[in-house]
């Protein structure tokens, strides 16, 4: 029998191991059980559950991507691609909170901190003791911010004096630590640095107002000659070339939030079209209805293809930056084109929150537009394939 139920038309999830898709169905039924009950409340109040972190630490799903001592497991980006699959076919902020935690924040400790700061914190986030947070962007430099960077770092005696601000910042707004990207004034460097809560002269205030992603809590960060210890500055990091890799990883598990968010919103237009009737029909019976249903799929489809190949390629260590852009670029766009069908499928129901497909239609825009925009990773993949920058 095909497969109709799920996005998943040509049995990709067959070709994985037991362990990666009882990863999968763990998630599946988190997300089912304690997200999707209470999501549109969270949604409605802009505001990140944060009662479901115990929950969410008795999967133990970090100790299936990382080792402690910030090594990867072998099938490490397959298995965050799994999660991230399932987490954003029910709600994306949730992926997002995980990614940033998981990702963003775990991984640049991972990459660019000594041992000593992988035993102090890997553990401790592993459990989600400590969540994280990951502030690169500012409200001057999005695109440009490696070049554009303003937030400076100064030696002090046996410290750093920080001064700038970050902006977007997800998690921020209740994180137990933050890691914080500043320019070295006197070597003009990139440094990197973990920020504790509470650090006199860091201040964080929530982003109200946002159309997308209303579950994620994202700060508007201000370091105000905030005096961080040699201690905290993350010591291994080789200057900008440890950001990109840890952007190349996490660049990698948003294009998979693009394959999730869409094979949500195209299970639910697919489920509303059996049902649905006008004009004494159910829709899924118009021809025009059955075009956006099978152009959704091929495009759920190939996405889920591709990202299962970039996937297989970071674990191998075959992965560039260039292969992860390319999959953002393609998933987002993908995506984008999905969740618009989908909420057509549903008339005016597709944009009431009970519906489903409203929240998908929303978080794809940021989507979109984070982990480097669409344009700017298209310049990427363009500068590799061609020889030629387009962004001097
Ligand atoms: P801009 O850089 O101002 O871009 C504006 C437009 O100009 C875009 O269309 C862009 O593509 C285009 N553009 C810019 N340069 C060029 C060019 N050379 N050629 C063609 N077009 C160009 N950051 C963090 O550090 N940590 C986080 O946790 C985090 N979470 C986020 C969560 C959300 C919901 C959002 C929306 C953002 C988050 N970000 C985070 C920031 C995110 O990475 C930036 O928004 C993104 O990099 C784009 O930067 P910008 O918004 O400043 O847009």
């Amino acid at each position: 029998a095909l497969p109709t139920a799920d996005g998943d038309f040509y049995g990709l999830m067959e070709t994985l191991s037991d362990d990666e898709r009882e990863v999968a169905a763990q998630t599946k039924e988190f997300m089912h059980t304690h997200v999707a009950p209470i999501m549109n409340e969270y949604w409605s109040r802009d505001e990140f559950p944060k009662h479901l972190i115990p929950e969410l630490r008795k999967l133990d799903l970090l100790r299936k991507i990382w080792n402690e001592d910030g090594t990867r497991k072998p099938n490490a980006t397959i298995i965050e691609g799994l999660v991230t699959l399932e987490a954003c076919k029910v709600d994306v902020s949730t992926a997002v909170f995980f990614g940033v935690h998981a990702g963003l924040a775990f991984a640049s400790i991972a990459l660019g901190g000594s041992a000593e700061q992988k035993a102090e914190w890997l553990p401790k986030m592993m459990d989600f003791e400590a969540i994280g947070a990951f502030g690169l962007t500012e409200p001057e430099g999005g695109s440009q911010v490696s070049q554009g960077m303003r937030t400076t770092c100064k030696r002090d005696g046996d410290g750093w004096i920080l001064n700038g601000e970050k902006k977007w910042i997800g998690n921020s707004t209740f994180s137990d630590l933050t890691v914080i990207w500043a320019r070295d004034v006197d070597t003009q460097e990139v440094r990197g640095f973990i920020v504790r809560a509470g650090t006199p002269g860091y201040a964080v205030k929530k982003i109200e107002g946002k159309i997308a992603l209303r579950i994620v809590e994202n700060g508007h960060i201000t370091l105000g000659n905030c005096r961080i210890e040699e201690r905290d500055r993350l010591q291994a990091v080789q200057g900008w070339r440890t950001t990109a890799d840890v952007l190349k990883l996490t660049r990698a598990g948003v294009a998979w939030q693009g394959v999730g968010c869409a094979m949500g919103a195209y299970e639910l237009a697919l489920t509303y079209s059996q049902t649905r009737k006008q004009f004494g029909k159910r829709i899924g019976e118009f021809q025009l209805i059955q075009n956006h249903l099978v152009h959704m799929l091929g495009n759920v489809t190939s996405m889920f293809t591709l990202c299962l190949r970039l996937s297989y390629m970071a674990d191998r260590g075959e992965m560039n930056d260039e292969h992860a852009a390319l999959a953002k670029v393609f998933t987002a766009a993908r995506c984008r084109e999905t969740v618009a069908f989908a909420r057509e499928t549903f008339g005016g129901n597709g944009i009431l929150l009970e519906h489903g497909v409203a929240k998908h239609f929303a978080d794809t825009e940021a989507i979109y537009s984070y982990e480097g925009t669409n344009e700017i990773n298209t310049l990427v993949v363009g500068r590799a394939i061609t020889g030629l920058s387009a962004f001097v």
